[in-house]
């Protein structure tokens, strides 16, 4: 039998569903792949039923139906400020990972080069090697995770077609800020590339923060794709609703490869993520504080168990040192072994690297029931005890 293609063959299953499929072996508490365990807003949830029941269910416009996209362009100006033509800007994608899938076979050649910021998401690299051009990495070390123009100097080339920039950061619970998002733009204006920004976790950040999309700076609303995923802000992950938004002349090569990727989502979703993009400040807010709150409660708790915990500024994760543990195995043996002994399942954080991996981290979900944080943090207690 022939092989089926060499660069994607050459991956393993995605650790997510490695480890998601370890915890239900062992019954174990699931802290490992990022999901909330509640349902949603209701009047989101609602809005799908309604739609179903009402007959949305034939293809519907391959950019999306026209209210989901008035609904992104009315979200960019009320949060950001940006002002999207809704017609010729905006693109409803399946999820945030068919929006990078349709940006980087849109806008990759052969040979072109990718300026990418380690820990990255893991279906970036396996895209951009499919479209056959070159990742190049900068890593970011915990635990300030920061970067220096240097760096920047060192990946990118005359040959940087674009650079992927996931804020606020997964794992590493990382917001940019304006300076470094300033960096970042100089270098991709200097070299005539564009940015593709995974911004799913957009309304995932504390403390008071506020996200700052890069597209809102100066000289970055021609070159930036900025995506974002209904199924972060609305808690929702298995519905894979997602938008892109760019300037026409970098939004029309990313629709020609959606066309052929998925060409449409399903309808009932698309209208009821509407619905909810119109929700009122106070939802936003609240999403914020509540998982504000449990980051806190997971991070008292781990760090109660013996753990010492990162800070973390975003996103559903916060990562954990294990190098005090006592145990001398790295960091995909530590999240196995505390799967299965200690009942408690994490992620380890090399997964997140394509090179230069950190083998001391451990990624822990917090999107979370106050319950299930609490009984996670029991049960690593008692393992932490019972082999102190
Ligand atoms: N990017 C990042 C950084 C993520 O953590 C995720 C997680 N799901 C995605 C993209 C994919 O989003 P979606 O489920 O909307 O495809
Ligand atoms: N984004 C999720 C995480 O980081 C997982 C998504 C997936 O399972 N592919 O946990």
């Amino acid at each position: 039998m022939k092989a089926g293609n060499t660069v994607l063959s050459g991956y393993g299953t995605t650790i997510f569903e490695v480890m998601s499929r370890l915890a239900e072996q062992h019954k174990a508490v699931n802290l490992g792949q990022g999901f909330p365990d509640g349902n949603g807003p209701a009047a989101v949830v609602e809005a799908a039923q309604r739609y179903l029941a009402e007959g949305w269910n034939q293809y519907p416009p391959m950019l999306g139906l026209p209210a989901l996209r008035q609904a992104v362009a009315t979200h960019a100006r009320r949060f950001y400020g940006l002002d999207l033509d809704w017609q010729a800007e905006v693109m409803v994608t399946s999820g945030a990972t068919e929006a990078l899938a349709a940006c980087l076979f849109g806008l990759l050649e052969p040979g072109d080069e990718v300026v990418l910021f380690q820990p990255l998401y893991d279906s970036y690299v396996p895209i951009i090697r499919r479209a056959g051009a070159i990742p190049r990495f900068v890593s970011l070390k915990a635990p300030g995770w920061s970067f220096s123009r240097a760096d920047l100097e060192t990946a990118f080339s005359d040959r940087t077609k674009l650079v992927i920039l996931n804020n606020p950061l997964n794992p590493a619970g990382k917001v940019w800020t304006r300076e470094e998002l300033t960096l970042l733009a100089q270098a991709v204006e200097a070299h005539d590339a564009y940015a593709v920004c995974d911004e799913v976790y957009e309304h995932l950040v504390f403390d008071g923060r506020r996200h700052l999309p890069l597209m809102a700076l100066p000289g970055m609303r021609e070159r930036t794709l900025r995506i974002g995923s209904a199924g972060k802000t609305f808690s929702l992950t298995g519905w894979k609703v997602g938008y892109v938004s760019a300037a026409p002349a970098l939004l029309q090569p990313v629709a020609k490869a959606h066309q052929f990727l998925t060409f449409t989502t399903p309808p009932n979703l698309q209208h009821a993520v509407a619905v909810g993009l119109g929700l009122g400040d106070h939802y936003f807010r609240e999403l914020a504080d509540r998982l504000q709150a449990r980051r806190d409660r997971l991070s008292a708790g781990l760090a109660a168990a013996g753990l010492s915990v990162l800070p973390a500024e975003g996103t559903y994760f916060l990562t954990a040192d294990v190098r005090g543990s006592g145990l001398d195995e790295d960091d995909a043996a530590f999240c196995a072994r505390l799967t299965a002994e200690a009942g408690v399942a994490a992620i380890p954080v090399s997964a997140f690297f394509e090179q230069e991996a950190p083998r001391h981290l451990i990624r822990f979900c917090f999107c979370k029931a106050e319950e299930t944080l609490d009984e996670a943090v029991r049960r690593l207690e008692g393992w932490f005890a019972a082999r102190a």
